[in-house]
């Protein structure tokens, strides 16, 4: 994860946000090649769930055709909009204070082992990331049980990694910043939702938030979709937008981050056909991270128990991967698709719903009257064919742009060997990417700055940056400029060379196979254009 972390930063993907006054965490800001592979993903998202879906066919596995639109709401929105959702009551995590050091976690986020010298058994916890944290772990221990070097093996490190939540009790834990016991306070809920206030005046009624999921704009948007476009159910509308979480321990690179990007499609259909589109949307959703390259061994589909379902859910299911500063056998999740029932179209008609009643009844406050009351729209929808009215239930494929972009990232990266110009095997770091992930597509050399070569290639160059990003180097041994653009996974590289000047002809190399082909210079527009697509 270090090589990647590193790798990020040298050649422009990621940087820590605002560095230069010591950064902020839990934000991230996308460099020149970052940039471009992460609209990438976002846009081989909305081109293959929208813009290139058709509606007058029926796809593999779904249970008729359907439509799918896109939409742009706002990030702040209408504080009921909160209430009613759900998130005001219920978006929170647990976390905790460490007394001593004055410092917040997160509950389920701090690791640590149990950690044993003669009698005494403490658990002492890190924030250091995966693969420091055993060592970590000892060296505060050994600090803790003031044991020198020589005295290392009276100390004994459990095997087992732990997360506080796991723990009976906090009493014996050594807080990842303290230097004493039992210095963490009860967990205590903490809502994750960024606060704001409208206008100047800045009362408790112009509190607001940041929305946490872009998903709510959709929903509160589902009727003037319906009676704008003509669509008609089973149809989706999709949006691809900033979400903000004030997460207490945001870590893992950009994988927990405050700000980050969310692709989000809310799948609206009759109430009879969900579970068929439940299914449809998690099999659907899985595929495309595999056409993008993600491998079958570190993806997994994980199923919700049938008790962590509310009971008006027929599923949710969380695609997985395996992050390589996750410990073997875990996975962090990419992205979920729920069944929702009418929860939510309901909520912003009635007030919101109490959902743990069965069937589901408005949550009343003290006073007897709706807790959070609803628009007052009526967001049903009526099938002119049918004349059947009904509140359509919906599934949602939720995914994450910040994390998607980092999975790809760490799949592509790969160390292997390719012979320099000698011919001897050198290491090289390359960026596996996928053509349509890459940042850059192709790049052209011309083998020497002389000989005309250079103009060749700048007209070349010319060409093919009005149909893709391109890059132009003529700078040092091609050797080294092939390196360069593997490391950042430029899928091709193009080289004017001497039989150019005499057959007009270029070779085309391949990153992966390395395999040089020779193809006329009139041809290398169409011939990337067709490889990359
Ligand atoms: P987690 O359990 O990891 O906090 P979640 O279940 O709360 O995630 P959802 O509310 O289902 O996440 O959000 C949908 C997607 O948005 C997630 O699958 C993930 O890809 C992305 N996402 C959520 N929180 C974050 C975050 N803090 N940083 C980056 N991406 C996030």
């Amino acid at each position: 994860m270090e090589k990647i972390v590193s790798l990020c930063k040298r050649r422009g993907f990621l940087f820590q946000s605002s560095e230069i006054y010591g950064g902020v965490q839990g934000f991230w800001d996308y460099g020149p090649l970052g940039v471009e592979l992460k609209r990438n993903l976002k846009d081989a998202w909305w081109h293959d769930m929208i813009s290139g879906h058709n509606e007058l066919v029926q796809c593999d596995g779904a249970p008729s055709t359907h439509e799918m639109v896109g939409l742009d709401s706002t990030i702040i929105m209408h504080p009921q909009v909160w209430k009613c959702s759900g998130h005001y009551d219920l978006f929170h995590d647990h976390m905790v204070d460490c007394r001593e050091s004055k410092k917040r976690y997160r509950f389920d986020q701090v690791r640590g082992r149990w950690c044993e010298h003669r009698d005494k058994k403490i658990f002492v916890s890190t924030l250091a990331e995966m693969e420091q944290e055993e060592a970590e772990v000892r060296r505060r221990a050994m600090k803790f049980f003031k044991l020198r070097p020589k005295n290392a093996d009276e100390l004994t490190v459990g095997s087992e990694s732990l997360t506080l939540d796991k723990l009976d009790s906090t009493t014996d834990v050594l807080a990842p910043e303290s230097k004493t016991l039992d210095t963490l306070t009860e967990p205590r809920e903490f809502n994750l939702m960024f606060k704001t206030t409208l206008g100047a005046l800045g009362g408790e009624n112009d509190t607001t938030f940041l929305r946490p999921e872009t998903a709510q704009g959709i929903f509160v948007n589902f009727k003037n979709v319906v009676d704008s476009s003509r669509v008609k159910i089973p149809f989706g509308i999709a949006q691809v937008g900033k979400s903000f979480r004030n997460e207490i321990t945001p870590r893992n690179f950009t994988f927990r981050s405050r700000e980050f990007e969310q692709m989000e499609i809310e799948f609206f259909c009759h109430p009879d056909e969900s579970q068929k589109w439940y299914t449809y949307w998690r099999d659907r959703r899985l595929a495309w991270y595999k056409e993008l390259g993600l491998s079958d061994e570190l993806l997994i589909m994980r199923e919700h128990h049938k008790e962590e379902l509310a009971h008006y859910s027929v599923g949710t299911a969380d695609i997985e991967y395996a992050f390589p500063f996750l410990p073997e056998g875990e996975y962090g999740e990419l992205e979920g698709i729920a069944h929702r029932g009418d929860f939510d179209l309901r909520s912003h008609m009635e007030g919101k719903l109490d959902p743990s009643t069965d069937p589901m009844t408005v949550q009343l406050g003290e006073n007897g009257k709706p807790k959070y009351k609803g628009s007052g729209r009526d967001l049903s929808y009526r099938d002119l064919e049918t004349n059947e009215k009904f509140i359509p239930h919906v599934v949602e494929p939720s995914a994450g742009a910040d994390r998607g972009a980092l999975a790809f990232l760490c799949e592509a990266y790969t160390e292997d060997e390719a012979p320099d110009e000698k011919g001897n095997l050198q290491t090289r770091t390359v960026l596996k990417l996928h053509p349509r992930l890459a940042p850059i597509k192709a790049a052209i050399f011309p083998l020497v700055k002389k000989e005309g070569m250079p103009e060749i290639a700048k007209e070349l160059y010319g060409e093919l940056k009005q149909q893709m990003p391109a890059f132009y180097d003529e700078k040092g041994a091609v050797g080294k400029r092939y390196r360069r653009q593997d490391e950042v996974g430029t899928p091709y590289c193009i080289t004017i060379d001497g039989d150019t000047l005499t057959d007009k002809t270029v070779t085309i190399r391949d990153r992966d196979t390395l395999e040089q082909t020779r193809v006329k210079i009139d041809d290398v527009v169409a011939e990337i254009q067709q490889r990359i697509s």
